[in-house]
């Protein structure tokens, strides 16, 4: 089996800054899993996870990226290196977009260190055009009836109309 990667977070809603991601990571790993948080601590999101799970699918599909491009979306529960492990991944991928990201990514890595020490947490720089850009931010602009085309695939702006 080839490389293996899992890029955990909660894509509520996915946005290009995560398209970005997944597909640079494909570029370096063979497969791609992406996982979607069912238990975080944050507040209750805009989507339901499965929800999220079709919007990041359609996404995927919209670019050309699918199942028969290795590249996988679910949810998951429990503690990322345990969803990591679930699937046989080596690599768990983070983006970083500003320094203010890099202090809880720092944290989490060497968390994730800690308690399994064969995964290595891998980092993708951002674009600078999607340097700015969250789904909070999204979530935000289009509560505010503002046209967020040029952020999201077009299947969430559908979504979010
Ligand atoms: P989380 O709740 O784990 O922060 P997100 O869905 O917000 O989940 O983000 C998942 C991952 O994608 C994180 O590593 C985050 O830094 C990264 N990410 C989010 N937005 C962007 C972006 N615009 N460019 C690059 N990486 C991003």
């Amino acid at each position: 089996m080839g490389s293996v990667a899992f890029y955990p977070g909660s894509f509520d809603p996915i946005t290009n800054g995560h398209l970005d991601i997944i597909q640079r990571a494909r570029r370096c790993f063979d497969i791609i899993y992406v996982g979607i948080g069912q238990n975080s601590t944050k507040a209750r999101g805009r989507f339901v996870p499965g929800q999220r799970v079709q919007l990041v699918q359609t996404a995927l599909t919209e670019i050309g990226l699918s199942s028969e491009k290795h590249v996988f979306v679910s949810t998951f529960t429990g503690v990322v290196w345990e969803a990591a492990k679930r699937v046989e991944a080596d690599v768990i991928i983070r983006g970083l977009r500003a320094l203010s990201d890099f202090e809880f990514e720092q944290q989490f890595a060497h968390t994730v260190k800690q308690f399994a020490p064969n995964i290595e947490s891998v980092f993708l720089m951002t674009r600078p055009e999607n340097s700015y850009l969250s789904s909070s931010l999204v979530r935000e602009l289009s509560s505010l009836d503002q046209d967020i085309s040029s952020l999201v695939p077009r299947c969430v702006v559908e979504a979010l109309k």
